[in-house]
């Protein structure tokens, strides 16, 4: 027994004071996450001279490293200024640096990092030789982003907090297995059987991690809008580790609820997904007060959330729990949306959990990731996985919009489009432009109201997450295709009127199924008039006023900040066009799961109305001859 209490630590540090030249002096080895920290005195020598030796000791453990310097080691920082302005090129556009003194980290906010960091990081080298701090560059938005700096903000300033949740994160993790690794446990905590409050736990004898954690926007009961945090297998104290597979609220809502209720452990996604989730967490606050509702928790409990994530790339294995190992991988269905792979033990089990996925081509994002190491376990969303839910194909679905949107202003009329702030509204904006360039659309100014603005924002820091032709353009040709002079941001409301009382426009404004946001003011300003067009791009929810309106309602009662209410003639067009969805169709579910590789032993369905999930499993068992089912909430499945 004795031997489980041995501090995980003294094996490990026996071995890396082996391994490295007594002249490095190493001054103090712990756990930084999943990672191992090494601070030294000279880290030139391991991070560029011999990097042999860390190459070597990675091997030896199977723990991945980082290189620190010994605080006593570091340059002032205004020498770290001086060097900086001197080694980096003007061209580079260096904006900011902060300091992150515990670390030992400077970070280099840069527009163009390529520049800024050298041929094969030349110039990086040359900081860390000259000031003994580890370089880092990140992008600055081409459109500055307030959620990135209030991110990064918090990220940095409060670096001993951090510091010591991932010193914490990291022993819980490396903690000596006590229990064998034969026992796997799925259980669906919200999302199965439904569209909303998504939450997977996934539980061993030894840890339990759970998988999104959203709420249900559309929930008519007040017991539905969260998912079953009270189970009783779901101790926030012991849980392991939080994933998030994508930024929309009914995968995200309700993590800052976990902090509230005393979570300290870690939330892993990837980078771009942890602003949108900020930004969406804090329009939902936002919404809630101004509609004098009392949120279910405070900007604090996000802050708190923010403090403990952990951003992972797509395709790096990372440690989670003492047996269980997370990889991220494309989803395709929003920016830094993933499919999350969990190994569980060695080799012993392995699940894929699709999260919201689109495996087929947009223009914003490639289709998702279907090529895995290994797996067992399928778990897949279904929400267009009934027999009618085939869309069209996206060539025709692009020349509907356009057509109907040329139509409206050749009667000189303007475009409303209510537009879903993260994912579909910046793929409108896309297909616009590149329309527009090619002489097949109208010229015409393309408005962008709202949260819109920054959710496109947050887009311009990660041009790296976007579809490989975004890439090209941004990247190689320094093309920003999310700034083109064809979109002109609202930022002050009392612009509206002029907007809607002017020229020939288009117009794009959240919330994408009309429940509120600048959508309504213009809708308000521009429903009468027959020669304006409403077009709906993504799909109503039922009960919405979208919805309602999509089925014909032509007398709209709304509302007003006044207390007023208004009754709205509807006499412009109100038109739907299917097919920009950013999830999978029936036909791209099926053959997602014939494609992928390797074939799973069994498909688990949920994400999807009660009908549809029922529908989509029967089919892929009847297909492809697999165990498939669609269990209901709280219908634990034994794995193995
Ligand atoms: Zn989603």
């Amino acid at each position: 027994m004795k031997k489980q209490f041995q501090d995980p630590l003294s094996k490990i540090r026996e071995i890396v004071l082996s391994k490295i030249p007594e002249d490095v002096t190493v001054t103090r080895i712990n756990f930084e996450g999943s990672k191992l920290a090494i601070y030294v005195k000279k880290p030139e020598v391991l991070l560029i001279d011999k990097s042999y030796i860390i190459s070597d000791i990675v091997e030896n453990m199977k723990r991945r490293i980082v290189v620190r310097s010994d605080p006593s080691v570091r340059a002032s920082k205004e020498e770290v200024k001086a060097v900086i302005s001197q080694v980096i090129p003007e061209e580079a556009n260096v904006e900011n640096l902060v300091f992150d003194d515990v670390l030992g980290e400077v970070i280099i906010e840069a527009k163009k990092t390529g520049l800024a960091i050298g041929k094969d990081g030349a110039l990086l080298q040359e900081i860390l030789r000259k000031t003994k701090w580890i370089p880092r560059v990140l992008r600055t938005p081409s459109t500055p982003s307030k959620i990135i700096a209030n991110i990064r903000h918090v990220l940095y300033s409060d670096t001993k907090e951090r510091e010591r949740a991932l010193r914490e994160d990291g022993e819980r993790i490396f903690r000596p297995l006590v229990f064998p690794v034969d026992e796997v446990l799925l259980v669906p905590l919200g999302g199965f059987r439904e569209v909303g409050r998504s939450a997977i736990l996934v539980k061993t004898k030894e840890s339990s991690i759970l998988v999104d954690c959203g709420i249900n926007p559309g929930a008519s009961k007040p017991n539905q809008v969260f998912p079953y945090l009270d189970f009783d297998g779901l101790d926030l104290d012991t849980l392991d580790a939080v994933v998030v597979t994508h930024s929309h609220l009914d995968h995200c809502g309700a993590i800052p609820l976990l902090y509230k209720y005393g979570y300290r452990g870690p939330v892993y996604c990837s980078e771009p997904a942890l602003s949108l989730m900020v930004l969406a967490q804090l329009d939902y606050l936002d919404v809630a007060m101004k509609e004098g509702v009392i949120p279910p928790y405070t900007q604090r409990d996000v802050r708190e959330m923010i403090l403990h994530t952990v951003t992972l790339r797509y395709g790096y294995v990372v440690d989670i729990a003492p047996d269980i190992k997370l990889t991220l991988w494309n989803a395709g269905h929003i920016l830094g949306s993933s499919i999350a792979h969990i190994h569980i033990g060695e080799g012993h089990y392995n699940v894929v959990i699709t999260g919201d996925f689109k495996y087929g081509k947009t223009m914003l994002l490639d289709p998702s990731s279907i090529n895995f190491p290994r797996i067992e376990a399928l778990v897949m969303e279904s929400t267009y996985g009934g027999e009618e839910d085939v869309m069209p194909p996206r060539s025709e679905v692009e020349i509907s919009l356009i057509s109907t949107v040329n139509e409206t202003i050749e009667k000189g009329g303007k475009v409303l489009i209510p537009t879903p702030a993260i994912g579909r509204g910046q793929e409108i904006m896309i297909v616009l432009d590149s329309y527009m360039r090619k002489n097949l659309l109208k010229e015409v100014p393309v408005y962008i109201d709202g949260m819109l603005n920054e959710a496109t924002a947050i887009h311009t820091a990660y041009p790296e997450y976007l579809s490989q032709e975004l890439r090209d353009l941004i990247l190689r040709e320094d093309v920003n295709v999310f700034q083109s002079e064809r979109f002109t941001s609202v930022s002050n409301p009392n612009q509206r009127l002029e907007i809607a009382e002017s020229e020939p426009s288009i117009i794009l404004a959240p919330s994408g199924m009309m429940e509120g946001g600048p959508v309504l003011e213009y809708f308000r300003l521009m429903a009468e008039d027959p020669k304006n067009s409403l077009i709906f791009v993504s799909y109503q929810i039922e009960g919405t006023l979208g919805r309602r309106i999509k089925n014909g309602l032509r007398e709209v009662p709304l509302m007003f900040k006044d207390g007023k209410v208004d009754v709205i003639k509807v006499g412009m067009d109100v038109k739907s066009i299917e097919g920009f969805s950013g999830h999978s169709d029936r036909r791209q579910l099926l053959s997602y799961v014939k494609r992928l590789s390797p074939r799973p032993k069994m498909v688990i369905i949920c994400h999807g109305e009660a009908q549809k999930t029922q529908n989509l499993s029967s089919a892929v068992s009847h297909v492809f001859k697999l165990p498939a089912i669609a269990p209901r909430n709280l219908e634990s499945i034994r794995l193995r």
